[in-house]
């Protein structure tokens, strides 16, 4: 079998290069002012944001009005590997630009439309996420934040918690329960809510490897008043937005995953030829580390490869049950690495576990260990993906 790229894909990945290497921001800028948090956009990843949006390279597969350029689901598959591989992310504030924009544009009026997606696209504005709170979670229908009506407006009392971004972000696209006595999952609706609104509070929650401090927040709101007009989709409707919000270019992310696994595990055959181990010999003379090199590459490898059979059958317009098992196994994987890549420098991989580090520093092994575990939370955490899994792909009765 030869697994290789046409000439016009390989074409378009040439041309994404070329623009990377004169377009990205400089390691001095991203060195300079790193984001707070993941609504905090600096000077230059704004213009960064823009410079893409303009280039039709901010979200390519969709249409050039929108910051893309109608790319096909080949070419977003190159874009994605290639983004993977250089230092800054293509945008910051990715609940806003990957979330929230796409559900605005497919359940939003038009006057939201007008006054929220170009602007975030363009990187003028924010937004946070206000979906979890302390008693739900994986159980998002089982939510309390209750918006009732009053007048012209909704009147918000709750708390949402790991809300990103929230002190930094402009707007929240909160979910919140608008019929007390509908079953649970019939009386959530969706209202975006102004950041600098009167009685809305947000707490930053400090985090464990100090990335982004202040990314986390709990966020209060005791009589927030929102215009009923800010209610996106219809009321009591807000449920099918969950599932579609989350679903929204989930189908892609493994793409980077597995190329930034795959640039890991480069760094630490590099590693082996320098680093010694235990007995003072070269680590990569050493028949664990080259076992457990080689086993975390081909399960690397396996997975990569499992993600791009899923894409074909996606390519065309099959089901395509490789991707919910890809969340899940790449979380788990990144883990393992990680793990295993601090074990392998000893107390180095310490070094730069408390300091903002550069773009293309060495991956600090230990610090984003700890940081692993949030990929299998976010999002869905690996259990309920296993009961996906189970239910949905394997078709296995609930209990
Ligand atoms: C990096 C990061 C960023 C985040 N950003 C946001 C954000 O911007 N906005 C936002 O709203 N939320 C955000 N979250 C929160 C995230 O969505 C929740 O943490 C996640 O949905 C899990 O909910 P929970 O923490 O309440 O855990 P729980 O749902 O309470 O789960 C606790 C444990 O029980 C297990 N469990 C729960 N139900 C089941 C079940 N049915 N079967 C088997 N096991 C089960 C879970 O797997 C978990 O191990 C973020 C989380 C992380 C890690």
């Amino acid at each position: 079998m030869k697994l290789h790229y046409d000439e016009e894909t390989e074409k378009f990945r040439t041309e994404l290069r070329d623009w990377l290497s004169k377009n990205q921001p400089t390691k001095a800028e991203m060195d300079a002012e790193p984001p707070k948090s993941s609504a905090h956009l600096p000077d230059w990843a704004r213009a960064w944001q823009l410079r893409l949006f303009n280039a039709g390279l901010l979200v390519p597969g969709w249409p050039k009005e929108l910051g893309g350029r109608d790319a096909t689901p080949i070419q977003q598959l190159i874009y994605f590997e290639e983004f993977a591989n250089i230092g800054p992310w293509r945008a910051y504030n990715m609940q806003g630009v990957q979330i929230i924009t796409p559900s605005i544009l497919d359940f939003g009026t038009e006057g939201q439309k007008e006054r929220f997606v170009l602007p975030c696209l363009r990187g003028e504005i924010t937004w946070c996420l206000g979906m979890s709170e302390p008693g739900a979670g994986s159980d998002l229908a089982g939510l309390s934040t209750r918006a009732d009506r009053d007048g012209d407006d909704f009147v918000i009392n709750g708390q949402k918690v790991w809300t990103s971004g929230a002190a930094e972000a402009d707007f929240c696209f909160c979910f919140v329960r608008t019929d007390q006595d509908a079953p649970k999952h019939k009386g959530i609706s969706v209202l975006i809510i102004d950041m600098k609104s009167e009685g809305l509070e947000a707490r930053p929650l400090p985090e464990l490897t100090d990335r982004h401090h202040g990314d986390f927040n709990e966020v209060f709101f005791d009589n927030v008043r929102v215009p009923a007009s800010n209610l996106v989709g219809k009321l009591n409707d807000g449920w099918r937005m969950a599932a579609g919000s989350l679903a929204h270019e989930r189908g892609m992310l493994w793409t980077g995953q597995c190329a930034r696994i795959e640039r890991r595990l480069r760094e630490l055959v590099e590693l082996g030829k320098t680093q010694k181990g235990p007995d003072g010999k070269p680590l990569n003379e050493s028949k664990k580390f080259k076992e457990e090199l080689g086993e975390l590459w081909t399960s690397g490898q396996a997975l990569k490869f499992m993600g791009y059979r899923g894409f074909s059958k996606f390519a065309r317009g099959e089901a395509s049950p490789e991707h919910s098992v890809m969340k899940l196994a790449c979380g788990e994987m990144e883990q393992n690495l990680f793990l295993w890549g601090a074990e392998v420098t000893g107390p180095r991989s310490l070094d730069t576990h408390h300091k903002r580090v550069a773009y293309d520093a060495p991956a600090p092994w230990a610090r984003q260990y700890l940081s692993s575990f949030s990929y299998t939370i976010a999002g869905g955490t690996s259990e309920i993906q296993r009961n996906i899994i189970a239910q949905r792909v394997l078709g296995l009765p609930r209990k």
